[in-house]
C-alpha cells in the first residue's frame, strides 16, 4: 500500500477534520481550525481592466450601466444592481474631479507607509463618474497640513512614473498647484511636477524685539545642541542621518546640521540646504528642542512649516533627539 502523502496544510487544520465544540461557563462555542497565509497570488477579477489601464495607458476606467447610465469608479460591478442586473460597459472618466470629503491626514504611519507620510486619504468624484474613488493626496507646496485639501477642492490624478498595477500607482494633488498645460494633459506623471518650488510663508518685517528674541533663542539652542551632541543616548536618535537645514524666522535665519549623531546650530544662511524650516517665532523650535511641546505638533498646528513633505521624518527625529536627551538626564539624576 502506498504511503499516505503529507499535505501542505496539516490534516488537523482542515476545518471539517478538527472543528469541535468547547464549553466555557456552561456555554458551548464552536472552535474551528483554519490556516492563514502571508504570501499569495491574487486575481484582480473584474478590477483587472481598471488596474491594467492605470499601469499601461494612464487611464481611469469606470463602468457604465447601459440602462440607467450610472458610471461607477472603480468599475466594481459587471451588472447594474439597480437595473435588474443589466450589463455595464467600461468607460474612461476624466482625471480631474472634486473631493467629496475633507481628507484626514496621516502623519504617523505604519512601517508600510512610513516613507509616504504625511499623506491625505480621501474620496474624489472624477468628472464623468457618479461614485467616489478612494485616493492618496499630496501637495507640491511643502508639508501637507489640514485645510490645504478640503471637501470641494478640485484635484487631479497624478500617475507615478513606475507603475505596477496598484491603486498606489496614482494619487491626487490640487489643480491650483498646476499650470493650465498640466491640468489639460492626460496621464500627467509625477516627474512632470515641480516639487522644488514650495510656497514659503512670508513674515512681516522684524522689530528690534524680534531680533533680540532671535539672538537669545539661538544662544539657547546652541547650548541644547551641545548637550545633545554629548549625550550618548540622544546621539542615537539621529544616528546615520545627515541633513543641512535652513531655518527662517521673523528675527533672522540660521542653520541646523544633523550629521550622524552630531547636532549643531550655525549662524550662517544656507544656500542649498536639504530643506527649509520656517517658523515666525524661533521659540517654537527652541521649545521643541527642550522637549516642551513636540516639533511635529508645531508642524501639524501650522506654527512651523517645512519645504518638503517627506522631511516630516527628520522633524520626527528632532523630537526623538529632544526626548532622548531628557531621558538620559532623568536616568543620571536618579542614579
Ligand atoms: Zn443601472
Amino acid at each position: 500500500m502506498a504511503e499516505k502523502k503529507q499535505k501542505v496544510i496539516a490534516e488537523e487544520y482542515i476545518p471539517e477534520v478538527k472543528s469541535r465544540v468547547i464549553t466555557i461557563d456552561n456555554k458551548d462555542y464552536l472552535l474551528q481550525n483554519d490556516a492563514m497565509f502571508t504570501f499569495y497570488e491574487r486575481s484582480m477579477g473584474e478590477f483587472s481592466p481598471f488596474f491594467l489601464a492605470i499601469r499601461d495607458e494612464k487611464k481611469i476606467l469606470g463602468c457604465k450601466c447601459s440602462k440607467c447610465g450610472i458610471v461607477r469608479v472603480p468599475p466594481f460591478v459587471t451588472h447594474c444592481p439597480d437595473c435588474d442586473f443589466t450589463p455595464t460597459e467600461p468607460v474612461e472618466v476624466e482625471q480631474i474631479g472634486k473631493m467629496n470629503t475633507t481628507p484626514p491626514i496621516t502623519y504617523f504611519a505604519t512601517s508600510m507607509f512610513l516613507d509616504k507620510a504625511p499623506f491625505g486619504r480621501g474620496r474624489v468624484i472624477l468628472n464623468g463618474a457618479d461614485t467616489a474613488l478612494s485616493v492618496m493626496l499630496y501637495t507640491t507646496t511643502g508639508i501637507l497640513v489640514p485645510g490645504l485639501i478640503k471637501k470641494g477642492t478640485e484635484v487631479k490624478v497624478i500617475f507615478k512614473d513606475e507603475r505596477v498595477g496598484q491603486i498606489s500607482d496614482i494619487y491626487c494633488i490640487p489643480t491650483s498647484e498646476l499650470t493650465p498645460e498640466q491640468i489639460a494633459k492626460k496621464g500627467l506623471q509625477e516627474s512632470e511636477l515641480n516639487w522644488e518650488a514650495p510656497k514659503e510663508p512670508e513674515f512681516p518685517p522684524a522689530s528690534n524685539e524680534d531680533i533680540a528674541i532671535f539672538k537669545q533663542s539661538l544662544k539657547e539652542m546652541r547650548a541644547v545642541a551641545g548637550e545633545m551632541s554629548r549625550s550618548k543616548r540622544a546621539r542615537r536618535a539621529i544616528e546615520g542621518w545627515k541633513r543641512d537645514i535652513a531655518v527662517k524666522t521673523k528675527g533672522g535665519e540660521f542653520a541646523m546640521y544633523i550629521n550622524d549623531g552630531n547636532f549643531r546650530i550655525g549662524e550662517e544662511k544656507l544656500d542649498s540646504p536639504d530643506f527649509i524650516m520656517a517658523c515666525e517665532d524661533p521659540r517654537t523650535l527652541l521649545d521643541g528642542l527642550r522637549y516642551k511641546g513636540a516639533i511635529t505638533d508645531a508642524v501639524i498646528m501650522k506654527k512651523l512649516w517645512i519645504s518638503k513633505n517627506m522631511e516630516f521624518n527628520t522633524v520626527f527625529k528632532l523630537d526623538r533627539l529632544a526626548r532622548f536627551l531628557v531621558m538620559e538626564k532623568k536616568e543620571q539624576a536618579t542614579r
